[in-house]
This record gives C-alpha cells, structure tokens and sequence, in this order.
C-alpha cells in the first residue's frame, strides 16, 4: 500500500488583492453576471469558522488538526455584519441561496443570530434568499428550533453510517450517531423541511452502509445522498481506489430496490436524483428520492454556479482552487458598496475553474508553491 504523506504546513491558501475600481466606474449589478465560461453566478457559500468537533480522516485528520494547530483568531472572522453586507452584495448580483458551512456552523456563537440578518436580505427578484446550512448534526438538537424561529429554510446534515462503531470511527471523535440522529429529529420536528443527509462514501470504510442509510431514509420525507469521496484539500491521502463511484452506488441499490432517474430540479444542481419507484416501475413519491453527487467521476463544472467565502473574507471560485480574494480588506476599509460590487463582478468574469473536469489532466498535487484549500477552511 502506498504510503500516507501528510504535509504539516499551515493549508491556507494565498490571498489576492482585488482592484478596488474608481466610484465613477461603478455600474450598477444587473443580475446578469456570467464568467468567462458563461456561467451564472447564483449560489454563495459562506464558511462561519474554521473549528470542528469532528476529525472526520476524509476532512480534518487528526494527524494534521492536532493540538498545534493555530486557528484564526477571532478577530480574523468576520462579523455577522460583515457576512450580511457582502451576502448583501452577492444577492444584487444574482445570488439567490446563502449556505453556511465550515467547520462546524454550530460551533459559531449565536449562529441563528446571522441566519436572521440573512433572512431579512432580499434577492434582485424581491424574494427572501433560501438560507440553508451544512452540519454535522452534533448540536442540531439543541439548535433547530431556533434556527427554525432565526429564518432557516433547509438544513443539510452530514451522516457516514448508522452503525456507531463505524460512525464513531469515522468521525474520530468517539461521537456516537444516536445524537445525530437525535439532531435529525429535532430538525423535522422544529419544522425545517427538505431535509438532506449527505454520506461521504468510502470504499472499505463505510460502503457496506450504503443500503441501510438508503433503507433507513426511504419513505421519510428526507432526501440522502450519496458523496463520492474528494481529493479536496491536501491533507486527507486521498486515493483513487477508496472512491466508489455513484454509478456502483446505484447499481448496488437497483439491485435490492428499483430506483427511476428523475430530472434536475434546476440548473447548477450538484446531485443527480433518483426516485424510488413503486410496483408499477414509476416513481412514488410518497417513498421520496436519493441523489448522488458524483464530483469525481462525472464532473458538474459545466454549469457550477458557486462562489465561496472563507470565515475571514476571502472569496474562492472553486472547491479546488490555491488563491482566494480578499474582500475583507474591502470591507474593512473605506470600499463602498458599489465598489466591492464591482470588484466582486470583474473576478467573477475572469473565472475560469473546472477542476473536476480537468482533474484526470491535471498532477495530483498543486503546483510549486500552491496549495489547495482545504473543505474544513471553505465548506462544501
Ligand atoms: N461540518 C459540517 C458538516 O460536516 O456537514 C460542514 C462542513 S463539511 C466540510 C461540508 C461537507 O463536506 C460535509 O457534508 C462533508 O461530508 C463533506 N466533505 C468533507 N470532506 C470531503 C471529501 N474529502 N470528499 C467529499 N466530501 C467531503
Ligand atoms: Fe468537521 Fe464537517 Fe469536516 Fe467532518 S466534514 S471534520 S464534521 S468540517
Ligand atoms: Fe465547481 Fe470547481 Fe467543483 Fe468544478 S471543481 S464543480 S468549478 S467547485
């Protein structure tokens, strides 16, 4: 077995300096925004912290997140006012969901605190945005109502097994699945609807889960969906053979429960769906749906409508990518709204990223001086 060589090195990334354009030529955002590869800007992904209770090895391994590892200080993040004025900004170019992610989210103090300036926001359209978040589910219990109260509208909740042993091990911490479950209910119950799990699926780790997890969610109302396992980051020794495909996914369902395609809900979306079907070989939608989210074996860059924001203000134009922007110098000096507007749409008109299409193409590492973010820094 080829051996792990896990770099112990601070992961961030290198920051660039937007251009700050003059106030006079500051055009008004139109909505219309697309990147050199004419994509859409519509989904803004908003990482809160950059602490985790989990070491999930596939995100935040233990070797490398250790005691030693220097966290930003808090005054690095930025404030809730901060987030609220760019997410602000990102909405009048178009943006019309706000994920908040990490880390643990629900680290974050008084995190429903944001949720509510969020859902106060308003996309070009007039509408509230779709604030939804991304939790390992640790502290959903405690948390759902009052995020549900705050203007939550969804919540996405990462769970790898069912069974404990598995589940402890996987998350490094010795946490057992049953408050996570606990978190799930506590969710549904405070009336948060379209409720996800994502399962990062590891070939030898928790593949023998998959039909359980898949059995487990059938028929409730909660969409699962299967992860392929990332070479996100430079941490985690990712290696081609744990990747178990989504298609095997599916087959191995197929086998035991028949599943239809069904069609996209929109454009961007990063999971394929399924349907569960009845009897007659159609889709009941009373038994609900999966998604498989296949980032590398069938690339979704063509239509990727992502940007992302660190929890100290740099913007990412790519799961993948070893630079991100500096809006926080922005924010924290005399830019105005028009001018961060504006510096916000020419970067994301010269964006250009598609690394999972070109992943096969591509060395394995990043180059010479480079060094891709990790997921814990940027969030899914
Ligand atoms: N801590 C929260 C959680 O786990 O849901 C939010 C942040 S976590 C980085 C966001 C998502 O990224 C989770 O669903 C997690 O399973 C997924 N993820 C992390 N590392 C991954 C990897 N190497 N491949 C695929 N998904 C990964
Ligand atoms: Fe933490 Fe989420 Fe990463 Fe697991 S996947 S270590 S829960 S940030
Ligand atoms: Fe989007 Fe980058 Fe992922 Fe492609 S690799 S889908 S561009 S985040």
């Amino acid at each position: 077995m080829a051996e792990r060589v896990i770099p112990i090195v601070d992961q961030r990334a290198a920051v660039l300096a937007p251009q700050v354009p003059a106030a006079a030529d500051c055009v008004p955002p139109s909505g219309t925004l697309l990147d050199a590869r004419g994509r859409p800007l519509r989904d803004l992904r908003i990482s809160v912290t950059d602490r985790c209770n989990f070491r999930c090895s596939y995100c935040m391994p233990k070797e490398v997140f250790d005691k030693n590892y220097r966290y930003l200080p808090h005054g690095d993040l930025l404030s809730f006012e901060e987030i609220t004025r760019t997410a602000r900004l990102f909405l009048a170019h178009g943006v019309r969901k706000l994920r908040l992610t990490g880390g643990e989210p629900l680290l974050r103090k008084d995190l429903e605190r944001l949720v509510a300036q969020l859902a106060e926001l308003r996309t070009l359209e007039g509408r509230a945005p779709d604030v939804t978040l991304t939790t390992n589910g640790s502290l959903l219990a405690r948390k759902a109502r009052a995020l549900k109260q705050a203007g939550l509208s969804r919540v996405t909740v990462s769970l790898d097994s069912l069974d404990d042993a598995v589940f402890r091990r996987m998350n490094d911490m010795d946490f057992p699945v049953a408050q996570v479950l606990a978190g799930i209910e506590a969710a549904q119950a405070a009336g948060l609807e379209h409720i996800k799990v994502n399962m990062v699926v590891k070939r030898g780790t928790n593949d023998h889960e998959i039909s359980a997890m898949a059995r487990h969610f059938r028929g409730t109302g909660i969409t699962l969906r299967f992860i392929e396992y990332m070479d996100v980051g430079a941490t985690n020794g990712w290696r081609m053979d744990e990747v178990l495909p989504s298609d095997q996914v599916i087959a191995r369902l197929q086998q035991e429960l028949p599943l239809v395609p069904l069609t996209a809900n929109a454009p961007g979306e990063t999971a394929k769906r399924w349907g569960w079907a009845a009897a007659d070989g159609r889709h009941h939608p009373a038994l609900g749906e999966i998604g498989v989210i296949s980032s590398v074996t069938q690339a979704f860059c063509g239509d990727c409508n992502r940007a992302r924001l660190s929890m100290e203000g740099r913007l990412y134009l790519c799961l993948f990518a070893t630079q991100g922007w500096d809006l926080r110098a922005l924010l924290r000096g005399a830019a105005s709204d028009g001018q961060i507007q504006a510096a916000i749409a020419s970067i994301w008109q010269g964006r250009s990223d598609r690394y999972s299409e070109l992943r096969a193409s591509l060395p394995a590492e990043a180059g010479p001086g480079q060094r891709r973010i990790e997921m814990s820094y940027i969030g899914g």
